[in-house]
């Protein structure tokens, strides 16, 4: 008897420092949360007495603990971490996946001791069977939501309670978009800009990560834009994105953004201006449709004329060819004579770049992911070549701005928020009548393209500013620091690291030897490795593969140390090829690993054709300096 008691008592408090941890306590630890563990010990105390407080319990606490694997990653539910959960993009989702399979295993665990708690306490007349009842109650209460007097208050951050409130923040904060979008009653047309404009068909072309400096017509030295070098039209040279993803930065460029304020107008937008000044206003898309930031793109979509969109899932759903968009474009601009400003988003040159190539074949031959990139660069200028024979014998202007740039190594692709590169973007605009090709230095901010484009649109409004001009350039002032948004509003200046363009794109990747190993090998517990895919690395060259992941040390999550690679098992032999360590910040993030740590939980391994059977088994791990290697358990 006494024994069994001990037994619960010693289970109680099990399950009470568990759920600490689970929920996120733990993670952000303040002494006075203490108080917390008390509150869980309390409810196992008095909820235990009765059958039916005992299934409340075991229900609720058992359902909490699906919550483990976020909170011990991330600490206590709050808006930024509900909104990632709530995202459908894919990619994100997998990753979660990945990152839960460890600590799920905490869940199944408490959720088995709650039915052993279920199982052995006693259910039985108590003397003060009023009393304990109303105190589980208040405990259990409190342990949920919390209460707070005034400024003082228990269990504050208490699960639910905060758990709903960043649910209503987020419900509130996309209604309020939702409503605000299309609310254009803060825009007041005041005149045209040129009375004898008498354009038909205005384009704005929006670009996918695509860098100025990798388009020769702002000098690359590769001719990788044969139609824009000698197009008539103006180049800016000095564009600066106003964020470093499609989201952050499309809703500052297509929408009003007040850094002062911090805050989006979102009533005030290319497609409202547009509208209002009594064009008919087209969107056609090759990005997806929902997942959060879409989302934005779709809603706002829908306030023009008429929206396509080529794919009917998120962003990367199925691999729709930009080209696709062109008899939807072709149909537009032929359908009646009246104004119209067409709206085209790209999926240009989005990682992983080899894939947007297509079917397009570069003048080039390509051995590099950088040599991809590059060619993404020629496919534009051949899109754009294509959109305006479209547009031969009519009256058009069109403007292409790309809503962020991306970091380009010769073996890997990816958003980097901390370089400087990935915020340098080309802007330029083409004209029917425009005879001269006109280069022009200016810095300006991505935050000013809702300006520049009321001009393109040949409207004067009361909310934005007609200075800001293709017409104008000569005479708006040099932006010295422009600014942008990561994180909060900030000058580009605090943003230090610069990359150059990789210019040798015709030359190869040098593969790495080739090792066959027999000893000094081990299969080791303490590391993990996630092999995302095999695949041919350039689409002009199917005799090189690579083979691409990730990998992880198990205790501590921190990225592999050693030369790291790939193993190969076939029946007959092992063989270890070196890898490249990548840049993996997802990673990184996903781990909650602190950022001192580094991120370089990428590997990348290239090889040659031969060592690629679908009969053999393919690991990641490393080699130390005594030439010892550890091959990494797989996540699966
Ligand atoms: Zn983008």
């Amino acid at each position: 008897m006494l024994r069994k008691n001990i037994l619960l008592y010693f289970l109680y408090i099990v399950s009470s420092i568990i759920l600490l941890f689970g929920l996120g306590y733990t993670k952000n630890w303040e002494n006075k949360d203490i108080i917390v563990g008390f509150i869980f010990l309390g409810c196992y105390i008095f909820g235990t007495k009765y059958r039916f407080t005992s299934i409340i319990l075991l229900v609720t606490f058992s359902v909490l603990s699906f919550y483990f694997p976020t909170g011990i990653i991330y600490g206590k539910p709050t808006e930024a971490i509900l909104i990632p959960l709530i995202q459908t993009n894919k990619l994100e989702i997998i990753g979660y996946l990945m990152v839960i399979k460890y600590k799920i295993f905490l869940s199944v665990l408490f959720i088995i001791i709650q039915f052993f708690i279920y199982q052995i306490s006693k259910k039985e007349k108590h003397k003060f069977k009023y009393f304990i009842i109303f105190a589980f109650i208040f405990l259990y209460i409190v342990s949920l939501f919390g209460i707070s007097v005034n400024h003082h208050g228990i269990n504050r951050n208490a699960f639910l309670k905060n758990s709903i409130d960043s649910w209503k923040a987020i419900r509130k904060q996309k209604e309020e978009q939702q409503v605000s979008l299309g609310d254009s009653s803060a825009i007041k047309i005041e005149g045209k800009i040129d009375n004898n404009d008498d354009t038909e068909i205005r384009v704005v072309i929006i670009g996918e990560s695509v860098r100025r400096d990798y388009m020769s017509v702002y000098g690359y030295p590769h001719n990788t834009t044969p139609f824009l070098n000698t197009s008539n039209g103006i180049f800016i040279n000095g564009f600066v994105s106003a964020g470093p993803s499609t989201v952050l930065s499309l809703s500052r460029m297509l929408f009003k953004a007040d850094p002062k304020e911090n805050q989006i107008l979102w009533g005030i937008n290319v497609i409202s201006l547009a509208n209002k000044s009594g064009y008919e206003t087209y969107w056609i898309s090759n990005q997806g449709i929902n997942g959060w930031g879409d989302d934005l793109l779709f809603n706002l979509s829908k306030l023009a004329s008429e929206a396509h969109f080529l794919k009917k899932g998120n962003f990367d759903s199925g691999a729709n060819d930009d080209i696709e968009m062109l008899p939807v474009f072709s149909q537009i601009i032929n359908k009646n004579q009246n104004s119209k400003v067409i709206f085209i988003h790209m999926m240009g040159s989005h990682e992983p770049v080899c894939k947007r190539l297509g079917e397009f074949k570069p003048s080039f031959n390509i051995n590099s992911e950088a040599g991809c990139y590059a060619a993404t660069i020629e496919k534009l200028d051949s899109f754009i070549k294509l959109i305006t024979e479209n547009l031969k014998g009519k009256k058009y202007k069109l403007m292409y701005f790309s809503d962020h740039g991306l970091s380009v190594e010769k073996k890997h692709s990816f958003h980097d928020v901390d370089l400087y590169e990935e915020y340098q973007v080309p802007l330029f605009y083409l004209d029917s009548k425009e005879e001269k090709h006109i280069n022009f230095n200016k810095t300006i901010s991505g935050i000013n393209l809702l300006d520049i484009y009321s001009s393109f649109i040949n409207v004067k409004t009361n909310v934005t500013n007609s200075d800001y001009s293709f017409k104008l350039l000569d005479q708006i002032q040099n932006d010295p620091d422009p600014i942008i948004f990561w994180e909060k509003y900030k000058p580009i200046s605090s943003i230090q690291k610069k990359q150059a363009a990789i210019t040798d794109i015709n030359a190869g990747i040098i593969l790495k030897n080739v090792k066959k190993l027999n000893k000094n090998l081990q299969l080791s517990d303490n590391c993990s490795g996630y092999i995302e895919d095999v695949e041919i690395a350039f689409p002009s060259n199917s005799r090189i593969y690579k083979i691409f992941g990730w990998a992880a040390s198990n205790k501590v999550k921190e990225p592999l140390s050693g030369t790291v690679g790939s193993f190969i098992i076939s029946n007959n032999k092992i063989i270890f090829v070196e890898g490249e360590p990548g840049f993996r910040p997802d990673v990184q993030q996903h781990f909650g690993t602190p950022k001192e740590k580094g991120s370089y939980y990428g590997i990348v391994s290239y090889l040659d054709k031969k060592y690629i059977d679908p009969q053999n088994k393919i690991y990641f791990g490393y080699k130390n300096e005594n030439d010892n290697y550890t091959i990494c358990k797989p996540y699966r």
